[in-house]
């Protein structure tokens, strides 16, 4: 089976990882902060934040912006369930916004027509997501001025898009956004085995996302004001440490952040390798009856995730039949993604199929083809020769 997408760990990843193990720290040494100063120096951005996982980054960069019981968070339909779990685990209520048919990102269009109506209905949201789908990047400029205009507050869920560009910029820079996200689950773009990162430009932000990962403690005590009943000892102490606020424990292991440092060197080769087999997807897929996808002349995607449409009017099989053909060929088709709204668990929480018609609709003949920066010029020619045959 030639898979969706795998991970390209290299000798010098295990050495990497290797070292740590080796070392006396396994969690809470110098790999964590080491991989967060070379990300954020990657992307461009000021501050970044090492967690378990892009869920748990998700969970504390809306704790961060003090999302709670009565605020609302929106974010798309089309995207995994996590980008908007993370409102519901704050007490905040969850709504979305519909795609755009061509970039299946946001669309800037529904967004801004539904704060219209929601501004005159007095029930704003406080925080609003996009997820930058399969790796290319929302119109992040219309979203900024929008939120400068209605006053939320921004999480790019970029769980899909490290090394990936907007307008010359690296994704994770921050400029248009208060937090960015990125996962590393092993089909991302790189890996830590489980891990993710917020990245946040205010400095004050990214200390709070800091603390809210490990318990909501700080330390040293020194910087930070003490209960003025404590006697001198107490507040100096070197033992002593302060729980703030309510945090958890989202860190992520030196095992894994070694890991992650060592893959980000490697950044730019996987991304340029995910490039070209797109483009090669692109010339080859241009006979079928299938809409290849679309870029916007802004981005510069990722390409966490290549995606095909079926032409339903020029094939006579079904969305199913074409998927099902081809996991009987061996070529590990996937689809990305079911709308959340019409997951069970949203539905009892009020949502129905026909809300988000442009994400139902592109859900309905979606199929995301392999690929991944090891994949070879070959597999790629067997998943091509798969498909045509199927569909002819
Ligand atoms: C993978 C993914 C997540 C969750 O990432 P984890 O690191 O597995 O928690 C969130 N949002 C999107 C869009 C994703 O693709």
């Amino acid at each position: 089976m030639i898979p969706y997408g795998r991970q390209d760990i290299s000798a010098e990843d295990i050495a990497a990882v290797t070292e740590v193990l080796q070392s006396d720290w396994l969690t809470q040494g110098q790999a964590g902060p080491r991989f967060e100063r070379a990300m954020a120096e990657y992307c461009g951005a000021k501050n970044a934040v090492a967690v378990s996982n892009a869920t748990a980054a998700l969970h504390i960069a809306c704790l961060a912006l003090d999302l709670g019981p009565g605020d609302s968070l929106w974010t798309v339909p089309n995207t995994f369930v996590a980008s908007a779990n993370c409102a519901l685990y704050c007490g905040a209520n969850v709504d979305f916004v519909d795609i755009d048919p061509r970039t299946y990102n946001m669309s800037v269009t529904a967004l801004s027509d539904k704060l219209a109506q929601a501004s005159i209905e007095g029930r704003l949201p406080k925080v609003v997501v996009p997820v930058h789908f399969a790796g290319q990047s929302c119109e992040m400029t219309e979203i900024r001025a929008l939120a400068g205009h209605y006053g939320f507050r921004i999480i790019e869920d970029a769980s899909h898009a490290v090394g990936g560009e907007y307008l010359g910029r690296k994704i994770g820079a921050g400029q248009l956004s208060d937090i960015v996200v990125f996962s590393f689950h092993p089909v991302k773009i790189i890996t830590t085995g489980e891990g993710g990162m917020a990245l946040a430009s205010d400095a004050r932000l990214a200390e709070r996302l800091a603390y809210l990962r490990t318990h909501g403690i700080v330390r040293p005590v020194q910087t930070n004001p003490v209960d003025a009943r404590r006697s001198n000892e107490d507040r100096y102490g070197p033992w002593i440490y302060e729980q703030i606020e309510l945090g958890l424990n989202y860190r992520m292991t030196d095992i894994q952040a070694a890991l992650g440092a060592s893959q980000l060197g490697r950044l730019d080769a996987f991304v340029a390798r995910r490039r070209k087999l797109a483009a090669r997807y692109d010339a080859l897929l241009a006979g079928l009856p299938v809409l290849c996808p679309w870029q916007h002349p802004e981005t510069n995607s990722a390409w966490h995730l290549y995606v095909i449409r079926l032409r339903r009017n020029e094939i006579k099989l079904s969305r199913r039949q074409v998927f099902e053909a081809l996991r009987a060929a061996g070529i590990g088709v996937n689809v990305h993604y079911i709308p959340v709204h019409t997951q069970p668990y949203y539905q009892r929480l009020g949502f129905s199929v026909g809300m988000f018609p442009e994400a139902e609709s592109y859900y309905q003949d979606a199929i995301t083809l392999p690929l991944f920066s090891k994949m070879t010029d070959a597999e790629q020619d067997i998943v091509v020769a798969a498909l045509t045959k199927i569909l002819s």
